[in-house]
């Protein structure tokens, strides 16, 4: 397995960088996680678009255009011969002295690891996941910049955490105020009398491009969506529950905190846009 590294190919062994990269020090940095699917990167664009304005956001310098960052991108899927699976960008802010100034950081790191995916099973597609609400919030920072694809991931993983102890594979968080944010790594829609609902980023969510794709199918699909704040209780007495993220997809929920949501199995419309999304992959991206 061969990995980009500052722009050289290094095996995975050897594939490290310094205890002083703000990256590891502070989390000082940001990534994507995108998918390819039979040698088509899925919203390649949009990808690269979130990466470059996230580090514009945070003040970043990427030593690479984004058209040089697509060829990276490509000679890594090439090197490694993928046609499927999982491309994660990496860009932190680089090697500096331990102080939080990214003034002594002079050179971003610039990583990129493609790896085949371990994703659900087609049965949990077809019937659903159980999923539990955690009492960790959407943190601060990131609620008022969810835009941002930063690789201060904690909050996240302490989701994921709770999750673990529940023996669920998603939860979900809210923010401060108790409005219903999205999963540890996934956005989240509900289904309720034919309306699609999802939260707004400024709930705390991150500006899914899983999200805005499906959103996208409900308008051609002609499913009324509504990007609007909603609660615990409307998840409860939902007719479908599904999460949108590059690596989930489109995954159905069955049962949220011992609540069943709607016939207890995937329901039409999210069956419906996992079908389109499904064939959506195929075509929307980078050859
Ligand atoms: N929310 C969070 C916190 C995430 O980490 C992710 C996945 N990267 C998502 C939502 C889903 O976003 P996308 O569809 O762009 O993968």
């Amino acid at each position: 397995q061969w990995i980009y590294l500052n722009g050289e190919f290094v095996s995975k062994e050897d594939a490290k960088i310094s205890v002083y990269d703000h990256g590891f020090l502070y989390g000082d940095g940001i990534f994507e996680g995108i998918r390819i699917y039979d040698g088509n990167i899925f919203k390649n664009k949009e990808h690269l678009d979130r990466l470059y304005d996230s580090a514009k956001s945070i003040m970043l310098d990427i030593p690479l255009t984004i058209e040089e960052m697509e060829a990276a991108v490509i000679e890594t899927l090439r090197r490694n011969e993928m046609r499927d699976g999982y491309i994660r960008l990496i860009v932190s802010r680089g090697p500096g002295n331990l102080g939080l100034d990214p003034r002594r950081c002079p050179t971003a790191s610039v990583i990129i690891i493609v790896e085949q995916l371990a994703i659900y099973s087609e049965e949990a597609y077809r019937d659903g996941l159980v999923s539990v609400s955690v009492s960790q919030r959407r943190n601060i920072p990131d609620a008022l910049n969810p835009k941002i694809k930063s690789l201060n991931y904690l909050n996240n993983i302490l989701v994921k955490i709770q999750a673990n102890l529940a023996g669920v594979g998603e939860a979900i968080m809210l923010n401060a105020q108790g409005y219903v944010a999205e999963g540890s790594s996934d956005n989240i829609f509900i289904v309720k009398n034919n309306v699609v609902y999802t939260p707004p980023c400024y709930i705390g969510a991150l500006e899914g491009i899983t999200r805005a794709a499906i959103m996208e199918l409900c308008e051609q699909l002609g499913y009324k969506l509504k990007e609007e704040p909603f609660t615990l209780h409307d998840v409860y007495v939902a007719d479908e529950v599904f999460f949108t993220g590059t690596a989930a997809e489109v995954i159905a929920v069955r049962e949220v905190d011992g609540r069943k949501i709607g016939s207890g199995k995937a329901g039409p419309i999210t069956t419906h846009l996992l079908q389109k999304f499904r064939e959506l992959v195929k075509v929307d991206g980078v050859r």
